[in-house]
């Protein structure tokens, strides 16, 4: 099954992405851990990508498709994947379109995961990100057991460059202008499901497990 997960920053997107994957077998590729991955690494891609990525921007299409396309590249996408922060624009949607139909494929699900402006700014002012294994906690909501220490692996937390308030203001922005697009796209083509996200993680996941056994 190919599914999106379409959200603003903030709800909840990459950890209800995570555990859906993990719930439901399938890989979860995430365009924004890719490219913080090589912002980290100084990989060519990411030298590229960072001034974008700090300012809160889009990375440009050509750059974030070419390293999609690769990542589909590889066999665990063969059973599907959960695609999360890719698209972000209709050229990339129409993109995406393209190359699954060159493997006779197409997306089954797009799940629209809704919060609102508060609940949003409150989740990504307190995130906190593991460096090694990429795991989601935060300061009120979901403190690990040790400060500043990944539950899961033992690595150090940190907090993502882009996620403070200025930035936010911009992303949201960005994002509110780009997403209202999308969803027409995916709602003409019968694909969008909708899922509010204010509520508890657990409750938002057991909705959208029950979403993806329906439309199965
Ligand atoms: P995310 O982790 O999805 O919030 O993405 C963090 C940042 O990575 C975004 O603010 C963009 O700068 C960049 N990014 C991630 N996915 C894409 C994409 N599909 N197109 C362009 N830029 C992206």
């Amino acid at each position: 099954m190919r599914i999106i997960l379409l959200g603003p920053p903030g709800a909840g997107k990459g950890t209800q992405a995570k555990q859906l994957a993990s719930k439901i077998d399938l890989p979860h590729i995430s365009t924004g851990d890719i490219l913080r991955k090589n912002v980290s690494g100084s990989t060519p891609l990411g030298l590229k990508a960072k001034d974008f990525m700090n300012k809160g921007a889009l990375v440009p299409d050509e750059l974030v498709t070419q390293m999609l396309s690769e990542r589909l590249k590889e066999p665990d996408t063969s059973k599907g994947f959960i695609l999360d922060g890719y698209p972000r624009t209709i050229s990339q949607a129409e993109t995406l379109d393209g190359i699954l139909k060159s493997r006779s494929e197409e997306i089954d699900l797009v799940i629209y995961l809704d919060a609102s402006d508060k609940v949003i700014v409150q989740r990504i002012t307190g995130r906190l990100v593991c460096k090694k294994c990429g795991a989601n906690f935060h300061i009120k909501n979901m403190p690990p057991k040790r400060d500043m220490i990944c539950d899961n692996c033992g690595a150090e937390l940190y907090r993502r460059a882009d996620d403070n308030e200025e930035t936010i203001k911009n992303r949201l922005e960005v994002y509110k202008k780009e997403v209202s697009s999308l969803i027409r796209y995916y709602d003409r083509r019968k694909k969008l499901y909708s899922i509010s996200s204010d509520g508890k993680a657990e409750d938002v996941l057991d909705d959208m497990v029950k979403l993806v056994g329906a439309v199965a």
